[in-house]
């Protein structure tokens, strides 16, 4: 299942990159693991998959002693800030980054082992109460302090969008979270010169790659439904 769900996805992919006249190599899939055993990983990995996405520190360090293959593992889950110091060196970047304390806790644990955190700062375009992430307004101040951190480098924006069921109702988000991107940019910021865009999921990440994604962030699409057992 795992095999044929990526290539209907990589078709879609290539698809919404011709429409966009951008190249398939701008864009990267995260292969959104969580929940799921380690034995479907491995199935992506025969498709050449070398990227996934785990949201929940205990689980990526328990899939990380199973399968030990090089892979780059993507941190994108609330990160709570007594988490921080199990995943230094552990993940090629963390895509949550919501507030200046984390970024503060990520210096901190970082610097102790003199390794640079990859980073993205979550943004939550939509203002939606349930969600974690930055406000749009506020982004710009809180990565002017974050850039001041010797231990981590800032590569980028991310964002959860609302939960919809026609996926244009998302372009807006996409959009905007591109537009602030290039906003902040312009401002010529010391150490803040950011390239990607984390944006798209399952339902959304070909309107995501039409407004400029660079990492889209597939999970049901490629595993299947997710089943919760708490
Ligand atoms: C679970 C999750 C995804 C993947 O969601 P799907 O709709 O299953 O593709 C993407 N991003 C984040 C942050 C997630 O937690």
């Amino acid at each position: 299942m795992v095999t044929e769900n990526l290539l209907a996805v990589e078709e879609n992919i290539q698809r919404a990159c011709q429409r966009a006249g951008r190249d398939r190599k701008e864009v990267t899939l995260i292969a959104v693991s969580k929940t799921k055993p380690v034995e479907m990983i491995q199935e992506a990995m025969k498709s050449h998959i070398t990227t996934f996405g785990e949201n929940k520190v205990q689980e990526l360090l328990e899939k990380q002693k199973i399968i030990t293959q090089p892979l780059d593992w993507h941190l994108i889950g609330h990160l709570q800030r007594n988490k921080v110091k199990q995943i230094v060196g552990r993940v090629t970047r963390i895509h949550s980054v919501d507030s200046l304390r984390l970024a503060k806790q990520i210096q901190n644990e970082f610097e102790k082992s003199g390794e640079t955190a990859h980073i993205l700062v979550e943004v939550n375009m939509a203002k939606e109460e349930s969600k974690f992430g930055l406000m749009p307004e506020e982004t710009e101040d809180v990565l002017r302090e974050i850039a001041a951190f010797p231990n981590i480098r800032v590569h980028g924006l991310m964002t959860i969008a609302p939960y919809v069921e026609n996926p244009e109702e998302n372009r807006i988000h996409f959009r905007n979270l591109h537009k602030l991107l290039v906003d902040i940019n312009h401002k010529n910021i010391d150490n803040i010169n950011m390239d990607e865009l984390s944006m798209g999921m399952t339902g959304d990440y070909e309107v995501a790659i039409e407004e400029g994604a660079t990492y889209i962030r597939v999970g049901t699409g490629i595993f299947g439904n997710r089943i919760y057992i708490s």
